[in-house]
């Protein structure tokens, strides 16, 4: 699942294929860029901001970038030249970019685009703080999240404007080792800044490699507490984990170890009455 450790991983492998060559060709496949060649730039930077992939890059005065969206099946790969393209169908391939010493090969990517390096802000200005980035700002992120105080906190950790790198993958993840229903209003989650720190630290611990794992195992079938674990049982308390569509996607939790929180007193009167003591 491409979430904020994928991508950034994305970024690196471009960047060892590619940064601080000319590019000796291109070929892109989607009809917006097909008539584009970048055979002469020089790739400058490969950069990532949430799930965006930026690919930066300069000829004389000029500098633009190349934009891409893994979503959920994205994917580059860099070959060696007269390397054998593994692993994905041709028809896949939305872009080659050839250097000297490589090629990167672009499958199924989403919001291609290439735009002047300027007017990447304006592009992605809407995202809140990057998790992985070097300018990572919990307390921003906390404060965009409590803006939308009625939103369901499974939800405030998937929108990219609050908080840029959480998917579904470590949105639940999170909200099972913070004990939390995910469909907790924001305004009732009890330490906000705890569970943006910790959903912080699960994607950054998956840095630098590609298999995905919040439990500390590798190992496979042990890699989760309760993502796509459906009806298997809780580690913690084997209660069957649940599975549920919530805002589009899906959500898996544990009943036990996320309780709903309990409804308010049903007598006005009962809450209004003063303590005794
Ligand atoms: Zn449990």
């Amino acid at each position: 699942m491409p979430e904020g450790d994928t991508v950034w991983n994305t970024a690196r492998v471009i960047e060892r294929a590619l940064v601080g060559d000319v590019l000796t060709g291109s070929d892109f496949r989607v009809p917006q860029l097909a008539t584009t060649d970048l055979t002469g730039w020089t790739v400058a930077e490969s950069a990532s901001r949430g799930k965006h992939l930026l690919l930066r890059l300069t000829r004389a005065e000029r500098a633009m970038t190349l934009h891409s969206h893994l979503r959920m099946d994205g994917a580059w790969r860099a070959f060696g030249p007269g390397e054998r393209w593994s692993g994905r169908p041709a028809h896949l391939i939305r872009v080659v970019l050839r250097t000297k010493r490589s090629v990167a090969v672009g499958y199924h990517l989403h919001e291609l685009a290439l735009i002047p390096t300027a007017e990447e802000g304006a592009m992605l200005d809407h995202l809140g703080p990057d998790l992985l980035g070097a300018d990572w700002d919990p307390d921003e992120a906390v404060r965009r999240i409590t803006a939308k105080p009625t939103a369901t906190i499974a939800e405030a950790l998937l929108d990219q404007r609050n908080l840029a790198g959480v998917g579904n993958l470590y949105k639940a993840e999170t909200l099972f080792l913070r004990g939390l229903w995910p469909w907790t209003p924001v305004a009732d989650v009890p330490d906000l800044p705890g569970t943006v720190k910790l959903a912080q630290k699960l994607v950054a611990s998956n840095r630098g490699r590609w298999s995905q794992t919040t439990t500390g195992s590798l190992r496979r079938g042990e890699t989760s507490y309760v993502y796509g674990r459906r009806a298997m049982p809780c580690r913690r308390c084997a209660t069957a984990i649940q599975k549920a569509d919530q805002d589009e996607r899906v959500t898996y939790w544990c009943p036990r170890c996320q309780p709903k929180p309990e409804l308010p007193p049903r007598n006005p009167e009962e809450s209004a009455r003063p303590a005794r003591e």
